[in-house]
């Protein structure tokens, strides 16, 4: 430990004041311990500043574009003739500067030490920020990740999703390049609020991974609302003029081009190799089910773990860690198996365990369950969207395995369903339910 008299000592150090790091210290506090967190942006980390909640904001923005538009069909004399990207923007940033101050509050309330500045690494017990030290008994690796720009020629002339947050105007015409979630989902609230927008992505089909019947679903639902969709494109330049230049041939008149290609962690400039915390060749800190680096005191959770990148995922882990550290919670870990996640598309999708294929993979027995029409909600429109419903159960009592859901509501409807998962529930118990009706929900309880 580095000997100084300069250094502040505490129970816990979190390096990263995001969903992870402060969920750790929060909790930690609450067992009365001395907790600091360490930030070199703004409190509250991507989800606040640069995620979910700004995404969210921008998401019911395109859903009320999308419903003026739809209100016609139901007789209302109705027209969306203009609409404040000014006025959205304005509130949006009021929103969040309003959580962020919140936070400094409740921080000082709890009894936490913010420190804002690069931390990093001197040694196993002590952290340099500002050319200050700070030690801690325990060392919390919460530092999130960041967009990935890819080393092109002309990659600059692109912005990120950081970037999406900070554009003053809506854009004419925009590519996105990637068909991941955040690609999707800023895509799906640019048509929305009407720019064109084409999606590059490298795959045969939007968000890879994801069951195929939410892939063909979205693919056909955003095509029908005028997204253009290039698959299999390779991106290899972009000029000054915002051309880009694929595998596909060339692609112009865009005003913004937004990559979503990935995330890193940003574990590089840490300090990781001062204090002997090994990380994968991609950045990744690995840890074992209690969040344990390899180094016994020194805990990493979040994004920067590489392991299902969600705001609730961090914030689990780290109260989880607390509580085990804390209050004699021996075995108190997260488990990362059925997380149900929801991509805010237009439909949104949600989505908990296995896909239909992973399911072939892993058990002899599998039946699937499916279901796609057009909503109720969506009769009387000239633009329809689909709702798809899957069910993949395994084994003789045919135990839900994976639940899948695309449409109006599923980004709620998800929810509940998620607790009877991760209970066990099986396809009887989900038959067993008198449905609620009408509504798009009760498809999965009536199933045949
Ligand atoms: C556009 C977008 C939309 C998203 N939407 C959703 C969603 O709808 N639902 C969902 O669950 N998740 C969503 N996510 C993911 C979610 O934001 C992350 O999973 C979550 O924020 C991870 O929390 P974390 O604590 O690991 O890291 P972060 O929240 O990223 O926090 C890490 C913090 O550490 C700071 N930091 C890094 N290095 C240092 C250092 N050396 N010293 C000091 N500070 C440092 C960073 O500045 C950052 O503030 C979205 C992400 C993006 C980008």
């Amino acid at each position: 430990m580095t000997n100084n008299t300069q250094t502040k000592h505490y129970d816990i150090i979190a390096i990263g004041a995001g969903s992870g790091g402060l969920s750790a210290v929060e909790r930690a506090s609450e067992y009365g311990k001395k907790c600091a967190v360490i930030e070199v942006k703004t409190i509250g980390g991507t989800c606040v500043n640069v995620g979910c909640v700004p995404k969210k904001v921008m998401w019911f923005a395109a859903n009320t574009a999308t419903q003026i538009n739809s209100a016609k069909g139901f007789g209302f004399d109705v027209e969306l003739k203009n609409f404040s990207w000014k006025t959205l923007k304005e509130g949006r940033d009021n929103y969040i500067k309003g959580i962020t101050t919140w936070y400094d509050g409740y921080l000082e309330d709890l009894g936490i030490d913010y420190i804002h500045g690069f931390g990093k690494l001197v040694d196993q017990n002590t952290i340099s920020v500002n050319g200050r030290l700070y030690s801690a008994d325990t060392i919390v690796l919460s530092p999130g990740g960041e967009p990935t720009v890819p080393h092109i020629e002309g990659a600059e002339y692109g912005i990120t999703s950081d970037g999406f947050f900070e554009l003053e105007a809506l854009p004419k015409k925009v590519a996105v390049i990637g068909g991941g979630y955040i690609g999707v989902e800023l895509a799906g609230v640019l048509n929305a609020l009407g720019s064109t927008v084409e999606i590059f992505g490298r795959s045969d089909k939007l968000l890879r991974g994801f069951d195929p019947m939410i892939q063909d679903a979205l693919d056909k639902d955003y095509t029908n609302h005028g997204i253009e969709l290039h698959h299999g494109t390779q991106i290899d330049k972009i000029s000054k003029d915002k051309t880009i230049y694929t595998n596909k041939g060339e692609f112009s008149g865009f005003d913004v081009i937004i990559w979503a290609v990935g995330r890193n962690p940003m574990t590089q400039h840490l300090g990781l190799e001062n204090a002997g915390v090994n990380a994968n060749q991609r950045g990744f800190i690995p840890t074992d089910k209690f969040q344990t680096t390899n180094i016994k005191h020194i805990f990493a959770l979040g994004d920067a773990t590489g392991r299902a990148p969600l705001t609730p995922v961090a914030i689990a882990a780290g109260r989880r860690l607390s509580d085990r550290l804390y209050n004699n919670m021996t075995d108190r870990h997260l488990d990362y198996d059925n997380i149900a996640t929801v991509v805010f598309s237009h439909p949104p999708i949600g989505t908990i365990g296995l896909t239909e294929e992973e399911a072939n993979d892993k058990f002899d027995q599998v039946k699937v369950y499916k279901s796609e029409f057009t909503p109720m909600a969506d009769a009387l429109l000239d633009h329809k969207t689909t709702t798809a419903l899957k069910l993949v159960c395994a084994g003789n009592d045919e135990k839900v395995v994976g639940c899948h859901i695309m449409g109006h509501g599923a980004d709620e409807m998800l929810q509940g369903f998620a607790v009877a998962i991760k209970m066990g529930a099986t396809k009887k118990q989900f038959d067993d339910t008198v449905a609620i009706h009408p509504s798009s929900a009760e498809e999965l309880v009536t199933m045949r």
